[in-house]
């Protein structure tokens, strides 16, 4: 845990390590993207802790045993768009039959309010444990209204997943949301008047599909 509470920093030294690559202005996008996604998977490893095992019966080559396997219904992995599809892929490595959803918002560079274009979630979301991704939380406007629409749609058990966090975003999620966990791989120093997070990595959907 962390300073902020229901904050959990992933520190696991190839987080830390790919993490230092990933901000560093000279990775190319093809390997900033394979970054992202290896970072992610990892992430995906902390995030998903909390789902239920149940005990069945199998037969290996020896002899028949009870073992454990994932219980009830599979998660759910809600990305927002962009950036978050940029960091879905790692974790879908890890749970290739997670159900995905996707929130497209954009940020009004005015205001930094996130504008809402674009909704698609799995049918039975709110039976669910959703994982929200997202690459910055950076001021928590767009977070923020991506758990809001999701608890609308009646989802109860929700967690976060970002690469970095800004300070002000993870006050403003806290205190929109302290049922919902977040887990990052970097807490920042903070954002600057853009809305950008220092030191950061930049416009992190810029570096993942080369847009500048
Ligand atoms: N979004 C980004 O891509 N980068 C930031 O630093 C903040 C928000």
């Amino acid at each position: 845990m962390t300073d902020y509470p229901n904050v959990m920093l992933v520190n696991h030294p190839l987080v830390q390590h790919k993490l230092t690559l990933l901000r560093d202005r000279r990775t190319p996008t093809a390997q900033f993207r394979q970054l992202a996604r290896e970072i992610s998977l990892l992430l995906a490893y902390e995030v998903t802790r909390p789902l239920p095992l149940e005990m069945v019966e199998i037969d290996t080559p020896l002899e028949r045993m009870q073992a454990p396997r994932l219980a009830g219904k599979k998660l759910c992995f809600v990305s927002i768009l962009r950036a978050g599809n940029g960091i879905l892929d790692g974790m879908l490595d890890l749970v290739p039959s997670a159900r995905v959803g996707h929130i497209g918002m954009y940020r009004d560079h005015a205001t930094l309010r996130p504008v809402q274009y674009y909704v698609k979630l799995p049918e039975d979301v709110q039976d669910r444990l959703v994982v929200v991704v997202d690459p910055m939380l950076a001021t928590g406007n767009s977070a923020c209204a991506a758990v809001v629409l999701l608890k609308n749609a009646g989802v109860t058990q929700i967690r976060f997943a970002c690469l970095i966090a800004a300070p002000e975003g993870l006050r403003v999620f806290g205190a929109g949301h302290p049922d919902v966990p977040v887990f990052t791989g970097g807490i920042d120093r903070g954002l600057d008047e853009r809305g950008y997070i220092h030191p950061g990595l930049g416009d992190a959907g810029d570096r993942l599909f080369g847009t500048k």
